[in-house]
Parts: structure tokens; C-alpha cells; sequence
């Protein structure tokens, strides 16, 4: 039904959705930045090299991982375009290896499967076209929902494959993680993402 970014149904084209999503993946990856932890901390070292293992397995080169502190953003993991991944310290001192390098493969997955673009280039649509800045479009996100819900079924099929692949246990990973979801609107229920999967959820 979803289409690749190159046969998305926008009217703008589709060099327009990738150069206003990469504006917005570098505008992000300034701000957060900012907040960077400073290497040396014990997060950061496993953050590190729990991306360096999926990315090897990836074998798409290096990723570069951000881990910065700032408890009030709303969501612990993203991965940018570019090669890079940006994680809440906090999340990482919360989470087990299995954890982590499911949510990792999981954001990983946007990335490789062109999910930024595509969603740029829906929501320029929405827009009318003639954008020049991502800013201009997070209005019409709302619209856009049944598609973020099918970009996230994606990325957890390609997460669990990854994180396998890999050599992390990706079911206990899945499960735990995605057992712990506060569910909204732009993400599927977590029973039904576990279900996708082939899982039942966490029992505690
Ligand atoms: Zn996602």
C-alpha cells in the first residue's frame, strides 16, 4: 500500500522531501548537541559500542551516536540521516543491552528505509507544496499518522532482523522494550507491534 520515498504519492518532488528532511535531521542533531554528555561516561561508552555492533552488521560505514541529557524531550532514541543516532543518557542507563540494540535497529531502520523522506514528502503534499523550511510542515503531522503507524511496523520488522543479526537476543529485546510503550496516537498499540513480531509481551 506505502510506497518508497522515489514512488511516494506527493505532488512536489522527491529531492525537495529529502533536502527539507535533512534540514530538519541536521537542525536536530545541533540542537541536541548542545546537550551532549562528554565522552568518558560510562553511558556513552556502551551507547558506542552497541551501535558499532548493529552497524556493522548493517555494513552501511560508522554511525555516529549523541548522547545527551535532557529528561523533559519526550522520546529517548533517533536516528538521523547521515549515519547518526542521537540517545537520551538516561535511556541508556534504564536499559539492557538487548533493549537498547532493539530500539537502535529499530530508528536504524527509518533511516535505511528512506522513512524521513518519505514522511517529508507526504507532509509537503499536506502542505501544497513550496516549501522551504521542515518547520513550515509539522502542522499537518496529524494527517500523516496512518502513515507514521506503517513506517513503525516497518522499522520494527527491520529492527528485530538487525538486532538479531547482530547477535543480540532481539525477542527479549523487542519484547521488553515494546512492552513498555505508553501508546499514542502515531504509533500502533504495543500489542500489536509485539504481535507483528510474533510476540506476546513482557509478563511483568
Ligand atoms: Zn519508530
Amino acid at each position: 500500500m506505502l510506497s518508497m520515498p522515489a514512488t511516494a504519492d506527493v505532488s512536489g518532488n522527491v529531492s525537495d522531501a529529502a533536502f527539507i528532511a535533512g534540514q530538519y535531521c541536521d537542525d536536530t542533531w545541533r540542537a541536541l548537541s548542545k546537550l551532549a554528555i562528554a565522552p568518558g561516561d560510562l553511558a556513552v561508552e556502551r551507547a558506542g559500542h552497541i551501535a558499532n555492533r548493529l552497524s556493522a552488521a548493517l555494513g552501511n560505514g560508522p554511525w555516529h551516536v549523541l548522547v545527551f541529557s535532557y529528561p523533559k524531550l519526550g522520546w529517548p532514541v533517533m536516528a538521523l540521516m547521515g549515519n547518526r543516532i542521537l540517545v537520551a543518557k538516561e535511556f541508556v542507563d534504564d536499559s539492557n543491552d538487548n533493549e537498547l540494540a532493539f530500539v537502535y535497529a529499530h530508528e536504524m531502520g527509518h533511516v535505511a528505509l528512506g522513512h524521513l523522506p518519505q514522511r517529508y514528502a507526504a507532509l509537503i503534499a499536506d502542505a501544497g507544496g513550496a516549501v522551504t523550511r521542515w518547520t513550515q510542515v509539522t502542522r499537518y503531522a496529524r494527517e500523516e499518522w496512518a502513515l507514521f503507524r506503517q513506517e513503525e511496523l516497518e522499522a520494527d520488522q527491520f529492527g528485530f532482523a538487525l538486532a538479531a543479526r547482530a547477535g543480540f537476543d532481539a525477542k527479549a529485546g523487542a519484547d521488553s522494550a515494546l512492552s513498555h510503550l505508553t501508546p499514542d496516537p502515531q504509533h500502533p498499540t504495543p500489542e500489536a507491534r509485539l504481535s507483528a513480531l510474533g510476540l506476546k509481551g513482557a509478563s511483568r
